[in-house]
């Protein structure tokens, strides 16, 4: 079969199921997470293919029911950091050099497992660690990271192929897309199960060898998500498993000589912080880093008097609440006109009194728990802020509980300050504040909204007028890196809308798109000389 050809198919996005009562996929996902519910499990670290166990444990619990342990994981040091980057280096010249067909099939067969037999357990590990309903878990665990595998590949190859023209006759040229020479330090955040797949995934895809550090709070997910990729057929060594502190774990990976990128996406402090570490370092790497940071969010709404008012509202409660708030993308600030406003705030406080918060189990919850302790302090530390202040007031909401799990009602803030607190700072939980602007005061309003927060990651504008749309998109140009008309700003799906921000929110490599994969990537070109001139002089030397 000399001439056969391996090629992936552009992909169409998984389906996402919909779990209606009486539905085969609602009693399967019920019965799973009973099972998993039931027995707590022991997650070692995985080094080398190894299960590594340190002895340092720590726990992962319930965040809608904090006395309820599901898992006890060990924790990584600078030992073991230092065995996984060993091991990452041991098994990278095999899988550097292995055929880029052989690469990507394994993440097709991944993408093929979480799609069927593996979907449920990533589900219910979502919803039990990480508190989210069985639709945003879906959304995440099951579609978002299936498409990541087959997205990714796909770009794989299409880069892959791109190849230089040659000179006719005499030159032929090739381009290879080699790995990184080290290993990439993969740090994922607690709040999406697709992005602890794809930090560590994507790089490897392209023949790199990675550490995987998950957030502390989503460990139970990620280390399921190291089972898929052994069953794929992931070598050992490839992607290593290192859950554990932040700077426990990121101080020996990010100051060894070997670093050769980072894939993180979490805060913008800790972004700031690590890259402060690699300028620290940069004389003692063997390549420059590449550096990947999606991190985070100040994301605006920003309706215009053409808006409609439902339409506005439910993609208020939808992009401010769903997942807690706790989404990069949430909508954590609106401008509102004055003539909207009225309308506006009955419909919302109707509407959010039958919202329903609780365990995700219960499949009737809109809402559940905010993952852990530290954030409930700092989300409701603003909401007090807000009761506190003369520049604002509680619309909606205000209210919560941690005695059982780390409830907080869906809250709604009107500043009167455009800058206040609330309208500027990243809260990242349940709280949207609203500023309310005279209606002919359009234009300079969405100058302020462009002005206000250092971060650019998703904004949506609402209006019927076509004119104020475009007047809206001008201005807004450099606000967000994912814009959205008449569309809550959440919700990005791989292939249709590639995902990242700018300013202060990231490095805008846009994840599940072929610009993340080239970060991953050191091309080689080379040139071969079918006919190697044997004389050293040039034509113009001839005297005449
Ligand atoms: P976080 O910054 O607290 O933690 C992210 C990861 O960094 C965790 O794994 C953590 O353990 C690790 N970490 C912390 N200190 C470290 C250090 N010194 N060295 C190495 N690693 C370290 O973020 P989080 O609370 O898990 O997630 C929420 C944040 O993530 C929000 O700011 C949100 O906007 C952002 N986020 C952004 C996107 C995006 O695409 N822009 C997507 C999801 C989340």
């Amino acid at each position: 079969m000399p001439n056969a050809k391996y090629e992936i198919p552009m992909p169409p996005n998984e389906p996402v199921k919909n779990y209606l009562p009486g539905s085969p996929e609602r009693a399967s996902l019920k019965a799973k997470l009973e099972e998993m519910q039931g027995k707590q499990i022991e997650i070692p670290l995985i080094i080398g293919g190894e299960e590594t166990k340190t002895g340092k444990i720590a726990k992962c619990v319930l965040p809608h029911d904090h006395k309820t342990v599901i898992a006890t994981y060990h924790q990584a040091g600078e030992k073991e950091v230092n065995m996984a980057i060993q091991a990452a280096l041991a098994a990278r010249t095999a899988w550097a050099a292995l055929d880029w067909e052989e690469r990507l099939s394994i993440f097709m067969k991944a993408a093929a497992l979480l799609s069927g037999p593996w979907r449920d357990t990533l589900n219910a590990a979502t919803m039990l660690g990480q508190s989210k309903n069985v639709f945003q878990a879906e959304i995440d665990a099951a579609a978002e990271l299936t498409d990541f595998f087959r997205f990714n590949a796909y770009y794989a190859m299409q880069l892959f192929e791109q190849q230089p023209p040659h000179s006719p006759m005499d030159v032929r040229n090739k381009m290879e897309y080699r790995a990184l020479e080290g290993f990439i330090f993969a740090v994922s955040p607690f709040n999406f199960t697709s992005i602890a797949g794809n930090l560590p995934t994507a790089p490897a895809m392209v023949g790199n060898v990675v550490l995987s550090k998950p957030a502390s709070s989503a460990v139970y997910s990620a280390y399921h998500i190291m089972q898929i990729l052994k069953e794929a057929g992931v070598p050992p060594g490839v992607i290593n498993f290192v859950p554990g502190p932040g700077g426990a774990v990121g101080r020996p990976a990010m100051t060894s000589p070997y670093l050769a990128g980072i894939h993180f996406t979490g805060s913008t402090s800790v972004f700031q912080d690590m890259w402060k570490t690699v300028g620290t370092n940069i004389a003692n790497y063997k390549s420059y880093p590449r550096i990947v940071g999606e991190t985070g969010g100040k994301d605006f709404i920003f309706a215009h008097k053409s808006a409609d008012i439902e339409e506005l509202g439910v993609a208020i409660i939808r992009g401010a609440f769903e997942y807690q708030g706790q989404k990069c993308s949430a909508a954590s600030r609106s401008y509102i006109p004055k003539s909207l406003w009225a309308d506006l705030k009955d419909y919302m406080v109707k509407e959010l009194k039958t919202v329903k918060m609780g365990d995700p189990r219960d499949f009737s919850n809109f809402m559940n728990a905010v993952i852990d302790k530290g954030a409930f302090t700092t989300i409701t530390g603003y909401i007090d802020y807000a009761k506190k202040s003369s520049d604002a007031e509680i619309v909606s909401g205000g209210n919560y509980d941690d005695s059982k799990g780390y409830f907080i009602e869906p809250t709604i803030v009107r500043a009167k300050n455009p800058h206040f607190k609330t309208m500027e700072e990243e809260i990242f939980g349940p709280v949207m504040t609203i500023y309310v602007y005279d209606d002919d005061k359009y234009e300079e309003t969405l100058h302020l909204c462009d002005e206000t927060s250092p971060y650019a990651l998703t904004g949506a504008v609402f209006a019927h007028d076509r004119y104020a749309v475009a007047t809206a998109n001008r201005i807004l140009i450099n606000a967000s890196g994912n814009f959205y008309i008449n569309d809550k700003p959440t919700g990005a799906v791989v292939g249709q809308q590639p995902f990242g921000g700018a300013r202060a929110s990231g490095t805008n490599d846009k994840a599940g798109s072929f610009l993340n994969m080239v970060r991953w990537m050191s091309p080689r070109s080379t040139k071969e000389n079918l006919v190697p001139p044997k004389n050293y002089r040039y034509p113009f030397m001839q005297e005449k």
